[in-house]
């Protein structure tokens, strides 16, 4: 594999700003019913004021870091629900996981991507089960990192992770919401995917696509 540079990195901000754009309707839809069906809408906001932000970025001359930095502060000022700190901080501790990097090998990528969960969990404090979107990227990066534990290449390692990601959204439909807007819904949460759990698939997929 090649190391992945800052024009990678740029390309897998606008591969996933190009899914997040085609999955929006779906999106609000599902936080329609459960939420307040502006998560597809959010979720482009963020995306498209990081394309944007990355766009005048020379990019012979940022590090990995800087770009992911720029990502997260743009993310956040672009979004006011509750999905924009998170994502802020997953790309903030993205950035700190490559410190120093020119360009990421596959080990960069896996920690990158844990970086991204753990940092989603530290910010929303979210436990597995509690029907967010954490109920994706835990387990999503969990399979990455035993993928790549396990010998297997960045390419499958993803695979795995995206497998994991739409198993763990899947089953927020079983489960009550404990965490976010949808909490005040108690049991009338149950029945409904978890909107930012579907968009994590979205993201992850674009990620696994972009990257490998
Ligand atoms: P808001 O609820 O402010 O309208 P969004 O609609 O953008 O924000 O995002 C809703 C999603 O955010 C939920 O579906 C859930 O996945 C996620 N979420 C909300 N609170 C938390 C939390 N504390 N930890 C992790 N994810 C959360
Ligand atoms: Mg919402």
């Amino acid at each position: 594999m090649t190391a992945i540079d800052t024009a990678r990195l740029k390309q897998m901000f606008d591969a996933i700003a190009v899914a997040i754009e085609a999955d929006k309707d779906r999106l609000c839809q599902l936080d329609g019913v459960i939420g307040d069906a502006d998560h597809g809408i959010a979720m482009e906001l963020g995306f498209n004021a990081v394309r944007d932000a990355l766009a005048p970025l020379d990019l012979a001359a940022v590090e990995p870091t800087a770009l992911l930095n720029t990502a997260a502060k743009s993310f956040l000022n672009a979004v006011g629900a509750s999905s924009g700190p998170l994502y802020a901080t997953a790309f903030m501790r993205a950035a700190a996981a490559v410190k120093g990097k020119a360009a990421l090998e596959g080990a960069d990528v896996i920690a990158l991507f844990q970086a991204m969960a753990q940092g989603i969990k530290d910010r929303g404090k979210a436990e597995i089960g509690e029907k967010t979107m954490i109920d994706a990227w835990q387990p999503a990066a969990e399979a990455a990192a035993a993928a790549h534990a396990a010998g297997k290449s960045l390419a499958e390692s993803l695979d795995a992770a995206l497998a994991a990601a739409e198993r763990g959204a899947e089953a927020t439909k079983d489960m009550i919401a404990a965490k976010g807007r949808s909490s005040r819904l108690g049991e009338r949460s149950l029945g409904h995917i978890d909107p930012g759990a579907a968009s994590a698939v979205t993201v992850i997929a674009a990620m696994r696509k972009s990257l490998t």
